[in-house]
């Protein structure tokens, strides 16, 4: 007997620029889903972004946030414009998101294919904290007789260091789930997290992190995981010259930054970067790039970064198979190389990269 179907309700949150000409292929990607994996979605569309905050006065209105609260087990979050000039009353609605559904963990995958790689393969994961680190925010400035003096709280906790650190080991065991279950092929025999920190410089703060984080990684549940970590510096040294070594990187909220967007750097367009911000209850795909005004309404896009995004929070909604069928029906598109778009050297639009993936599924 067929396990009943599971139907997911998927928000759409297309903002501004390319967003809109993504998010429908992310869309599509799920309703092209072979019916054997017993899943079925039904869409809400919702408003986030600065063409939203010009009509409505809010860059993320209250209704966009209920619905995904309310009706939502998962969404697709396309790319805000943000304006050059700052605009008094605009914020960023993707980090408002994360702070009212506490989606606390920032998940970058980096991967390259054995055809699009001129190098060595790389397919790893940046697990970046989200919540707090220097990004809480409180800075002072005070006049001295020398002048003036800044100061940032740089904020670590026990509660946040040890669920990114869960996080990172259970994402380092479901990918090894994930490439045993398709053809997708990896440099990694074992499952590997590296703990990334600066803690003897810092020895409270990153220390704290560094100490949860081991202690979070010793769980019996990730004892197939080899654990190691390493400090900052010389973790941008190796992730350039040796970044295949890597697979399951975890780091406080600063470090993560700087990292996910050095790594991305590696695989050549930012067309092909995912992301997911994920909570406890909620997950939020979102590609790496932004609106990407330059090439706005010429459908060249590429929807890769998107698929992928699309694959990334099936994930965490815990369809680890058809995630599987997304990413390697992805990386047959790549690897053939027939159909790739200009970001990537080649010629084809949007539709023509989705209409080629689509047929691998
Ligand atoms: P924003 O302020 O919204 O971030 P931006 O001008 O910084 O906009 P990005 O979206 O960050 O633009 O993109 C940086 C560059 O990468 C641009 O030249 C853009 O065209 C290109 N790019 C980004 N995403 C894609 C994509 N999906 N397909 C093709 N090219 C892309
Ligand atoms: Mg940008």
């Amino acid at each position: 007997m067929a396990a009943a179907a599971r139907t997911l309700r998927i928000g759409l949150i297309p903002g501004d620029g390319i967003g809109r000409e993504v998010i429908p292929a992310g869309r599509r990607i799920l309703e092209s889903l072979p019916s054997s994996l017993g899943l079925n979605f039904s869409f809400v569309d919702l408003d986030a972004g600065f063409e939203t905050f010009q009509r409505t006065g809010s860059a993320l209105p209250d209704k966009t946030v209920e619905t995904l609260k309310t009706e939502c087990d998962g969404a697709l979050f396309g790319a805000v414009s943000s304006p050059s000039t700052k605009v008094a009353g605009y914020s960023s609605p993707i980090v408002a998101l994360r702070k009212k559904l506490d989606l606390y963990a920032n998940v970058r995958p980096v991967k390259t294919t054995a055809g699009s790689s001129n190098g060595k393969p790389i397919d790893l994961v940046i697990v970046r904290e989200n919540t707090e680190d220097l990004y809480v925010k409180e800075e002072t400035t005070r006049d001295t007789p020398d002048g003036k003096v800044a100061e940032a709280i740089k904020r670590i906790s026990e509660r946040a260091s040890s669920r990114i650190s869960t996080i990172a080991g259970e994402i380092a065991l479901r990918r090894q789930n994930i490439r045993s279950t398709s053809n997708i092929a990896s440099v990694h025999s074992q499952p590997m997290v590296t703990i990334t920190h600066k803690s003897n410089v810092l020895s409270q703060t990153d220390g704290l992190f560094r100490e949860t984080a081991r202690q979070a990684l010793a769980a019996a549940k990730f004892s197939s995981i080899h654990v190691e970590e390493q400090i900052v510096d010389s973790m941008v040294y190796k992730l350039f010259r040796q970044p295949e070594y890597y697979d399951v990187i975890v780091a406080p909220n600063l470090y993560g930054d700087i990292l996910s967007d050095g790594a991305a750097a590696l695989v050549g367009s930012l067309g092909l970067v995912p992301s997911a911000n994920v909570g406890d209850n909620f997950a939020i795909g979102e590609p790496c790039h932004g609106s990407a005004p330059d090439i706005e309404g010429l459908g060249i896009a590429n929807p890769i970064a998107t698929l992928r995004s699309v694959a990334l929070m099936l994930e965490f909604l815990g369809e680890e198979a058809a995630a599987a069928k997304i990413y390697a029906a992805v990386d047959g598109n790549l690897d053939e190389a027939k159909f790739l778009s200009p970001d990537m050297g080649g010629k084809a639009t949007t539709t023509q990269v989705l209409e080629d993936v689509l047929k691998r599924l």
